[in-house]
């Protein structure tokens, strides 16, 4: 796409059919992450602009998560097969670049777009996406003009709309009491990943084969832990369900702050939690599941006092076909840790190594390399 110098054609959004088409394309993603992606493509086509920018906010933190439209990069392929297979390559997360928290600070006491000292003949504009009377994130990008109000009415338009559907996406993905993502979603992201490492092997776009296909390829990077509460039957039984239920809720809230945004939390079943987290190596992965543990194991719930959780964790690699075979992995040296004693982690590539397991599923691997 190119940039014009004259007004954008957004002011004649509503004579051109492709703006109902583009939001009818758009509400037929059920994915979050791959409708948001859809949504900045459509903004930087509607406004004209090579590349836009989602800092993702949260409260007062000072890290954030980058999502980046360019047209530059913009493959021929739809929009939703190309984020699904490069989602990992456009969403970073990053403290917040010193200009975006100026902007944030401003717009918190203004609620107006900010927009910073023209340079020369363009505006760089910061606006902001509100969810329930806070700023959730904000868009940047640059303009050869200030927005006008038209502009800014398609614009919010078109966020509100985005607002009310990703509610309804999020309501599907979502677990009703913890919030965490569902088992359904599970199943899903682990496709993903996986294909995202299988894909490094052949791959498609030119963008994959340098810098994205090094990383795809590097072969560790995600991990999957499977957290069960140990004697939650008792819990049960001895304070009653609703009391069991807290449990559950104060547990999904230590993990919320305890992993990273990035890190894939679910509630998988009663009570079992699974995370896929992107690590560097073993030795990471099993610091940031063991401080989990041990922060469960020192808080003090309300009325069980203490609770702790046993994990078992195993590497997710390129070779690995089976979403299942990830699973038994975990689960087998979660068994390992409630035989063991409860109250801690194994990781089955360590019993494996030990001798405490013997590998039974070679069926389940296979080598692309
Ligand atoms: P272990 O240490 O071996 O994991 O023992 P456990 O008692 O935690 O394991 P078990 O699988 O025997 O029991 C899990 C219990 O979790 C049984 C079930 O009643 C309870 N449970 C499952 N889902 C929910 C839920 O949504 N709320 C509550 N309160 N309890 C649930
Ligand atoms: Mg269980
Ligand atoms: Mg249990």
């Amino acid at each position: 796409m190119t940039e014009h110098s004259s007004e954008p054609n957004i002011q004649n959004a509503e004579k051109e059919p492709s703006l109902l088409d583009k939001l009818a394309s758009l509400t037929t993603i059920r994915n979050i992450e791959q409708f948001e992606f859809s949504l900045l493509k459509t903004m930087a086509e509607l406004l004209e602009i090579k590349e836009i920018s989602m800092y993702k906010v949260r409260g007062a933190s000072s890290k954030c998560t980058l999502m980046v439209y360019s047209s530059a990069v913009s493959p021929e392929k739809d929009p939703e097969t190309y984020s699904f297979q490069s989602h990992e390559d456009y969403t970073s997360e990053i403290n917040l670049p010193p200009d975006i928290e100026t902007a944030l600070k401003r717009i918190k006491t203004t609620g107006e777009p900010y927009i910073s000292d023209k340079q020369g003949q363009r505006y760089s504009i910061i606006y902001p996406v509100f969810e329930d009377n806070q700023v959730n994130s904000l868009l940047s990008f640059e303009l050869s003009h200030a927005l006008n109000e038209k502009q800014i009415q398609v614009l919010a338009n078109l966020l509100g709309i985005a607002h009310n559907f990703r509610i309804l996406l999020d309501e599907n993905q979502r677990d009703k009491l913890t919030g965490l993502l569902n088992r359904h979603t599970f199943e899903e992201s682990i496709l993903k990943i996986q294909e995202l490492s299988l894909n490094a092997g052949h791959c498609c776009g030119q963008q994959w084969n340098s810098e994205n296909r090094r990383k795809a390829l590097d072969g560790l990077g995600y991990c999957l832990a499977i957290m069960d509460i140990d004697d939650f039957k008792q819990i049960n039984d001895r304070f009653g369900h609703i009391i069991g239920d807290e449990v559950l809720l104060l547990i999904s809230y230590i993990m919320k702050q305890n992993f990273r945004t990035r890190d894939l939390l679910f509630r998988f079943g009663g009570e079992e939690f699974v995370v896929i987290c992107r690590v560097e190596n073993e030795q990471n992965a099993h610091t940031v599941l063991d401080r989990f543990r041990r922060v469960t194991a020192d808080y003090r719930f309300p009325r069980v006092r203490t609770v702790t959780v046993s994990v078992g964790a195993t590497m997710i690699k390129k070779n690995h076909l089976f979403a299942t075979t990830i699973i038994g992995r975990a689960d087998k040296a979660l068994y390992f840790a409630k035989k063991n004693g409860k109250n801690q982690i194994h990781f089955y590539e360590d019993l494996i190594r030990r001798g405490y397991l013997v590998e039974h599923d070679k069926a389940g691997t296979i080598d692309f390399f």
